[in-house]
This record gives structure tokens, sequence and C-alpha cells, in this order.
């Protein structure tokens, strides 16, 4: 008992002191890139349907969540203010040099994203692709406007910064926090068009739950991404072109062969179900990768995946199939590949392993 008293001192050092030493107890300092989107939409009463997205600013939204500033050091960035239907490569590029730029340094712990839910999944997946950090990257956005009623943007927005201040987020590749949910970038997709529960992870399922920013982490997201990516966009200005062409019942083979006049340097076929689309179109792909445009085989069907070499020998027309990359992910994936020059088994190899 008496050596205990005389130790006491110390023993406050140890309880006190090394917690903040190992940051625990410390506020986590977390930057939020705003775009735009529903989430910073608006609309005249807060119980239409019509409303115009990318209207309020970021420090606006943020004043808007009672608490946020308790989960973190936060500050806020316009990078756009645009509905998601016109996010674009210029964009999608300011934002990975943006966050290669914060993320890099020792001042920055997580980046929030806000964004349309509309084209979320591409940006998403383009940033899993070219951002260079393990720090959490997650993206929120909302589908019902800031002024409606029960609008679902404030609580995504507490939830993302939560978990962008969460050192278990760390080297899960870039998130989405929906509606109580987190996705992985590979793997989520918009499921309703205007459902609050709109993204769904079909085939992976769950990284994890967040409810008033207490999380649950279920899942290490299997792919390649972040720090791994072998993509690398400083610098890079421009990327190449890469269309979508989608296949239906006596599909014409005329999209295909414009496209590649335009100047397409590659093209995904959106097929139907197993990648499959007519043998007219079959033949205008052919023709396509003889004049050296990648052809890449996706699906338009909601959930599973597209096989090297079962209704169509791949290996014989020259065709990548997606594997698990639905058709707008399958055209992120292409448009940053070919910013090199790649052999076609290198390529089915990427959409395998990214
Ligand atoms: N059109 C909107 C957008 O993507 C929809 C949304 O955010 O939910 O910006």
């Amino acid at each position: 008992m008496k050596h205990f008293y005389k130790q006491w001192p110390l023993l406050l050092v140890v309880v006190i002191f090394i917690p903040f030493q190992n940051g625990i107890g410390q506020k986590k300092n977390v930057v939020i890139l705003a775009t735009g989107g529903t989430i910073a939409g608006a609309a005249a009463t807060g119980t239409q349907a019509g409303y115009t997205s990318g209207q309020v600013g970021i420090d606006t939204m943020i004043n808007r969540v009672p608490g946020i500033q308790e989960l973190a050091n936060l500050k806020g960035e316009q990078i756009s203010n645009v509905g998601s239907q016109d996010m674009s490569f210029d964009i999608m590029l300011k934002l990975a040099k943006r966050i290669n730029e914060l993320t890099s340094g020792g001042n920055v712990d997580g980046i929030v994203i806000t964004h349309g839910t509309d084209t979320m999944e591409e940006t998403a997946y383009f940033l899993n692709l070219t951002a260079k950090t393990d720090k959490p990257v997650v993206l929120v956005g909302s589908m019902r406007p800031s002024t409606a009623v029960s609008a679902d943007g404030p609580l995504n927005l507490y939830n993302g910064v939560a978990i962008a201040a969460d050192p278990r987020a760390q080297g899960r590749g870039v998130l989405v926090i929906m509606n109580d949910h987190i996705h992985a970038a590979h793997s989520l997709t918009k499921m309703s068009t205007t459902d609050v529960q709109t993204f769904m992870s079909p085939l992976r399922g769950l990284v994890g739950v967040v409810a008033y920013g207490k999380s649950d982490f279920y899942n290490m997201p299997p792919w390649k991404h972040t720090s791994e990516s072998e993509f690398d966009v400083t610098g890079v200005t421009k990327l190449p072109r890469v269309d979508i062409i989608y296949a239906d019942v006596d599909m014409s083979p005329d999209l295909i062969d414009d496209s590649v006049k335009d100047g397409a340097k590659g093209i995904v076929i959106a097929g139907v179900g197993n990648g499959n689309m007519t043998k007219a179109a079959v033949d205008a792909c052919s023709r396509a990768v003889k004049q050296g445009v990648v052809v890449v085989r996706s699906s338009r069907v909601a959930t599973g995946l597209v096989g090297r070499n079962v209704e169509l020998n791949d290996d014989q027309l020259g065709f990548i199939a997606s594997d698990e990359l639905n058709p707008q992910k399958s055209r992120i994936l292409l448009t940053l590949a070919l910013l090199k020059q790649r052999p076609p088994a290198d390529l089915q190899t990427l959409f395998m392993t990214y």
C-alpha cells in the first residue's frame, strides 16, 4: 500500500499521457471535398419531388449537422457543385490529385467526398484506383435534397465523417457510406432510382454498418486498390475515350462501327446475360479489335460475373471478360488501363485483380 501511494504520479502519467501520445482521445483531422449532388440540392418546399442538385455550399452543409464538429476537426473545400449526371473525368482527376496532396502529409487523417448518387459508384471506383493512400477515403450522398422533410444527407455526412476519422476504415479502399451501410467501391451499385435504400453490393455484401457514428466492420475487400494500385494520374490531364454500348434483341452493329470511327480506344459491351450480343455485334466487335480497339464484355444484368470463353471464344476473338465489374466500372478501369499500351492477357488480369 505504501508503495502504491509513492507511485501514483507515475500511474497518472501512464493513464493520461500515453493514450494521448498514441492518438487515442485526440480528434482526427478530416477534410470534406464537396462536389454537389442531391445532398447539396434544394427545392422550394420540403415535400415536392422536383429539386435542383448542387445548390448548397459545403460550409452550410457542415453547419446543418448537429454534433458533427465533435467527431473530428473539419475543413471543407468546394471542388465543384454539380449534379453527378454532370460529373466528368476532369473533376475526378481534380479530386484524385487533391486527395493525394492532402493525404501525403501528416496533417490529414481522412477524407470525405460529398457526391451525387447517380454516378457515385464510378467516382468511388475511379478513386479506388487512383488515390495513393491507406487513409480512409469515403463518399457520401443522399437521395433527398437538403430541404426535404426527412432529408437523409445530414446523417449520411455525420456517419461519413465518423468513418473517415476511424483507423479501422484504413486499408479497405474507397468506401461509400449511405443509409447506415458501408460499401466497397468495387462492389456497390445503385439499385433504385428514388428509394433512400438505393445502394447494394449484390455479390460481395457490405463492408460494415454505421449508425449515428458507431460502426461495425465485417469485410476487408479483396481487390487491389489505392496505395497498391498501379494506376497513377500524376500529370494526366486527358483520358482516352471508352464507350459503353448496350446490347439488346436484334442489336445493330452500327453503334460499334461508329464508335470506332469516332475515335474510341475501348468499347465496353453491356451485354445480355453473360456478356452476350447478336452475331452481327460480335462481328463488329471483332472488326474493332483488328483495328486496335479493346473490347470488354460486361453485362446489363445487375448481378453475377461475366466469364471468359463461355458462349463466345474470347481467346480467338481477342475480347476481355469483365469478371465482376458492371459496364460503368469496366469503363473506368479500361479508361485508366489504356493510359499505357498493354497486351490483352495483361488487360484481362487487371479485370480479375482490381
Ligand atoms: N441526380 C442527382 C445526382 O446524382 C441524384 C442524387 O444525388 O441522388 O447528383
